[in-house]
């Protein structure tokens, strides 16, 4: 039975509200990252970003039309970063879906500090949120921090060392009242300390809203073939036979310490008056992620630019991530090559799982039918991972820290 409220639909149904823009540009590579992204130098091609916009405004046309979207709830500017593309550009973009984004509709931009100039701070302040009479005005920023430590960021390779600090307070100082700041734990040479000092910064600036992410080291990047050979530095390189002279070792904070990390962000951050809505996210009143509340709930989503993904029913597809392939294509009014994947009922219903789990989201045991190990549940609601309601079950706040592995073990294979 279903209790009176609860919605049973499959995930990724409906009606499109939310879209996702991925702009693959970065000044330089980020020794982390393995996302679909380009490096441009730090004075990107006036043309290349030129040819982006236009293509997001092509594909915009012919994807809306395809799939009917008509109102958006949620814009949500991601990458890559965004920011770099300038407020003249962005702007150009919001105005492709300005119509169609409803009062109180939420836009977000990433940004990272390098970007936030005061004439970036200024427009992100005033930028109209939605069209028409009585819209609301000024976006909200996700700033790309990571650590306010910049000996942890030089760890982590980023290569641009604008101080985070400083780009928050000049967003702050131009009005913007819808600030969030990205961060991570589990950095490579980071102590307890370390992150005290991190939490001490959130706790003065006082953000709207903190997504504070343990770093996962993909494989393949520069920093996971550091990680193998600790004593190469990067610049100049080393040997692991022969340290430079003064280096010390690149280790990242084992698994115990990780973990006492995390408890201790949750339990910092709580008593600092944020909501811990979701595994990495944290908001004052008021201040939570819409777009991200309406993803972890499995709705269907368009996304737009090269390497974006889409959800919409029963089909997942990632665009070509390669911006020129993208962008001729559009220019020559076709579709952009495509990665396409049918999702059958298990694949959909162990998503909308994972997704829920979260942020302890209710969802309907009817739904998992396909999917779920039901004598996995038992134990679970007895050690206080999971609580079972009128037919649905919830990972609990107990069961969030090891959300991932509550999942695994309710999957019936
Ligand atoms: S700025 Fe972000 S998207 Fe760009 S390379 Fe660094 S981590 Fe990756």
């Amino acid at each position: 039975m279903t209790a009176p409220g609860v919605r049973v639909r499959a995930a990724f149904e409906g009606p499109v509200h939310h879209v996702y823009v991925h702009v693959p540009f970065c000044r330089a590579k980020c020794d982390y990252c393995d996302f679909a992204s380009t490096a441009v130098g730090d004075a990107p091609d006036g043309a290349l970003l030129k040819r982006f916009v236009e293509g997001v405004a092509a594909e915009w046309e012919r994807e809306r039309a395809t799939h009917d979207v008509r109102r958006l709830h949620t814009l949500y500017l991601g990458g890559g970063t965004p920011s770099l593309l300038g407020p003249e550009r962005l702007e150009r973009m919001l105005e492709l879906f300005r119509p169609f984004l409803t009062p109180g509709a939420e836009i977000t931009v990433e940004a990272n500090p390098e970007d936030v100039d005061e004439a970036f701070a200024a427009w992100a302040a005033a930028a109209p949120v939605a069209g028409g009479a009585g819209a609301g005005r000024g976006l909200r920023v996700s700033l790309g921090a990571q650590s306010f430590s910049p000996e942890l960021r030089e760890g982590l390779g980023r290569r641009a060392q604008a101080d985070p600090a400083e780009a928050f307070r000049r967003l702050r100082d131009a009005g913007a009242s819808n600030l969030s700041l990205d961060l991570m734990f589990g950095i490579p040479g980071q102590t307890a300390v370390d992150l005290e000092e991190d939490i001490a910064v959130v706790r003065a600036l006082r953000p709207d809203h903190v997504s504070w992410y343990e770093l996962g080291v993909a494989s393949g990047t520069p920093l996971a073939a550091r990680l193998e050979a600790p004593f190469v530095a990067r610049e100049p390189a080393g040997t692991a036979a022969s340290p430079p002279e003064g280096s010390t070792p690149l280790e990242p904070p084992g698994e115990d310490a990780r973990a006492d990390m995390y408890r201790r962000i949750v339990q910092a951050l709580s008593r600092a008056g944020y909501d811990w809505y979701e595994v990495s996210n944290f908001a004052v009143p008021g201040r939570k992620a819409r777009h991200n509340l309406a993803y972890w709930r499995a709705p269907p989503y368009l996304g737009l630019g090269p390497g974006a993904v889409s959800t919409i029913g029963g089909r997942r597809w990632t665009n070509v991530p390669d911006p020129a392939t993208w962008a001729a294509a559009l220019a020559a009014g076709a579709r952009p090559p495509r990665d396409v994947e049918d999702l059958d009922e298990a694949t959909r219903a162990r998503e909308r799982l994972l997704l829920a789990a979260r942020c302890g989201a209710r969802v309907s045991l009817a739904e998992l039918a396909a999917i779920l190990d039901v004598g996995a549940v038992g134990p679970l609601a007895a050690a206080g991972l999971v609580s079972l309601h009128s037919g649905t079950i919830r990972v609990t706040r107990k069961g969030r820290y090891v959300a991932g592995a509550v999942c695994v073990r309710l999957f019936r294979d």
